[in-house]
């Protein structure tokens, strides 16, 4: 019933150019249209990316976004901006959240925007490792998961996507066992859905895992009920992992 997805965060990772050859890569050694595929590049990289994948099933992504339409914020796109470009936004990256000060609040207007202007938010949860050894990785999740969709409808909330990325298994290649991952997403993730949107929202939302996939190990987390797909970062910086990962999840 969920179709999976995998997606690519490159980072702060690739020129338009070097952007343009990865998808074009990832374009012609693509072999299902079983998983959904996102690419999410820089900003700089989105209108070259978007003519390379013109006419594929591939989506594109954006990493950030500001949650006002136009305004004097320097530096800063916009849902309106990113809408010519893009189906998909990832919003609450970890990386955001520690280097950039975004808090729960600022990732809800984020995630509002995005719904608004018809842009998929891909939210990021996780927690850290201190957090995780002191025994609060339940708490962190489901509360980052609540805080970011407070005040959506039940219609809304079905519109978004959810990446579960522990903080400590990302860049690290120290990723979480699928057996762990399934239950922070089962209990935590759906079970927060379900508490605030009802079942049907819980079943039908996709929840991603993040955080060191390799087409080595994606099997372990794609088998499991609770889990869609993955979010990417490393290994979706070269056409063969990333083609390796989507083509063990088909
Ligand atoms: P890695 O796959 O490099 O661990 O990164 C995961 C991630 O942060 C994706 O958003």
């Amino acid at each position: 019933m969920r179709q999976p997805l995998i997606a690519g965060n490159w980072k702060m990772h690739k020129t338009a150019a070097e952007g343009q050859a990865l998808a074009q890569a990832i374009r012609q050694g693509l072999q299902t249209d079983q998983v959904e595929v996102v690419l999410c590049p820089p900003f700089t990289a989105l209108s070259a990316v978007h003519a390379v994948l013109h006419g594929s099933s591939i989506r594109l992504g954006a990493q950030n976004m500001h949650w006002e339409d136009a305004g004097a914020f320097t530096g800063e796109i916009s849902p309106v901006m990113l809408k010519e470009w893009c189906r998909y936004v990832i919003l609450g990256h970890s990386e955001r959240r520690q280097h950039f000060h975004e808090d729960d609040e600022m990732i809800r207007r984020k995630v509002a925007a995005a719904l608004r202007h018809g842009l998929t938010p891909i939210l990021c949860v996780g927690e850290t490792l201190a957090q995780r050894e002191a025994g609060e990785t339940g708490a962190v999740v489901a509360a980052q998961t609540r805080r970011a969709l407070e005040g959506l409808t039940p219609e809304q909330a079905m519109g978004v996507v959810i990446a579960y990325e522990p903080v400590w298994a990302i860049g690290t290649g120290r990723a979480a066992t699928g057996a762990d991952a399934e239950e922070v997403i089962r209990r935590w993730i759906r079970g927060t859905l379900a508490e605030h949107f009802g079942v049907e929202v819980a079943q039908r939302v996709r929840v991603l895992y993040g955080g060191s996939v390799t087409p080595e190990n994606i099997a372990e987390f794609v088998c499991r009920p609770s889990i869609d797909g993955a979010l990417v970062g490393g290994a979706s910086l070269r056409a063969e992992s990333f083609l390796g990962i989507i083509h063990e999840t088909a």
